[in-house]
């Protein structure tokens, strides 16, 4: 099976959470977690078990957008972004994965309760996967 491309750790375990056993059951018991890698790059292996069946999984996950220190360049990149502002946030544009700055800009909106900025972000995720769905 070809790994799973995911955007941030985070979202291997999400993914795992929504495969089914063939019994009905899921693999929640979470048995080995290994770095491997790949041609196009890192590879997370973790194998899971269904507590239900005893059935055992292995998940491969593509985390090459995960691992930004991965990246061409990202020190050029952290030098030049750390000349025109603080280095912390130079090293959160360039070190954190996308999806978590996405993820916290969506925890940013819903602790200052920006009704409107998470309305106009759901609506084009909605607008985005219509578009996926019809083409
Ligand atoms: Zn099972």
């Amino acid at each position: 099976m070809n790994p799973i491309k995911v955007l941030c750790i985070a979202q291997e375990r999400w993914f795992i959470r929504r495969e089914q056993c063939p019994c009905g059951g899921h693999y929640d018991e979470e048995i080995q977690q290994a770095l491997t890698s790949s041609s196009a790059g890192p590879i997370d292996e973790i194998k899971a078990r269904c507590p239900a069946c005893g059935n055992m999984e292995t998940f491969r996950f593509d985390i090459s957008a995960c691992a930004t220190h991965l990246q061409p360049h990202w020190t050029k990149k952290l030098e030049a972004y750390s000349k025109v502002m603080p280095e912390a946030e130079a090293a959160r544009l360039v070190l954190v994965p996308e999806m978590e700055r996405v993820l916290g800009f969506i925890e940013d909106c819903q602790r200052e309760r920006n009704r409107l900025g998470l309305e106009f972000m759901a609506e084009a995720v909605a607008h985005a996967q219509e578009a996926i769905a019809t083409n």
